[in-house]
This record gives structure tokens, sequence and C-alpha cells, in this order.
């Protein structure tokens, strides 16, 4: 069995923004060699999400209004977790987005359905953060 591993970096300009890194993770399965297996991608912060749905920039816009409202980021006053942070927001809409996703590899592809592509959430930016991709097969 073989296993790779890399961390991508993302540095985002806005504190919450969508990017489809599925070129990125394509590239490290190119470098790792595996065929037949399994790949993962996780956000190393617990500030940020990497999820899998649609490139389409409408949806991305629904995404922001509907955690927007589940935790709206202000006024920072009303969580107890920003005494000394501003960020509690930000830990609520990773838990809804996810940590991380998973998927096949199949014939040296990542065996999507329809429509499915990988993105990177930012909740906190402003801030270098880290993104693990895993990948363990033949
Ligand atoms: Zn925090």
């Amino acid at each position: 069995m073989k296993s790779f591993r890399k961390e991508l970096v993302f540095e985002v300009k806005e504190r919450r923004e969508y990017i489809n890194i599925t070129r990125q993770v394509n590239q490290c399965l190119a470098e790792s060699g595996i065929t037949e297996g399994l790949l993962l991608v996780n956000a190393m912060h617990i500030t940020a999400s990497v999820f899998i749905n649609d490139d389409e920039s409408g949806l991305h816009r629904d995404f922001e209004t509907w955690l927007e409202k589940l935790a709206p980021e202000k006024p920072h006053s009303q969580y107890h977790h920003n005494g000394y942070e501003d960020n509690a927001d930000a830990h609520l809409k990773r838990s809804i987005m996810g940590r991380e996703v998973v998927v096949a590899i199949t014939n040296g592809a990542l065996d999507f359905g329809p429509w499915e592509q990988i993105f990177y959430g930012e909740f906190d930016g402003k801030r270098k953060k880290r993104v693990l991709v895993k990948i363990i097969g033949e």
C-alpha cells in the first residue's frame, strides 16, 4: 500500500470565502501515483471547512446567507466564546459545513458524482491556514 501526504496553504483576504480546490487536489493525486484507493482532504483549523458541492456562484451566495442566519458574525458580544476572540461564528459555521471529505480514487481519478467539486470554506480569514491531503491505496 502506498501513502501520500501534502499540506496546501491558503491565505484568504476576506473573512469568509469559498475556494474551489479540486485542481490542487487533482495535482496531489497525480503526484502520489496512486490509482486505486481513498483520498482525504481536511481543514487543519477549527474555523475553516472542506466540503463537496456545486461550483455555482449563486449557491455560494446562498451558503453565505444561510450561514449568517444560523450563526451571524455580529454582534460579536452575542457569543460566550468571544471573550478574547471575535470568531465564535466561524467555529459554528465550520461545524455546520464540516471538517473533511473523503473521495474514492478509481482508475487514477477522483470518482465524483455529477457536478461534485471540492471546496475550502474560510470563515475567519486574513491569515495563513492549512489543508491536509492524505491519499492511501496502490
Ligand atoms: Zn475562536
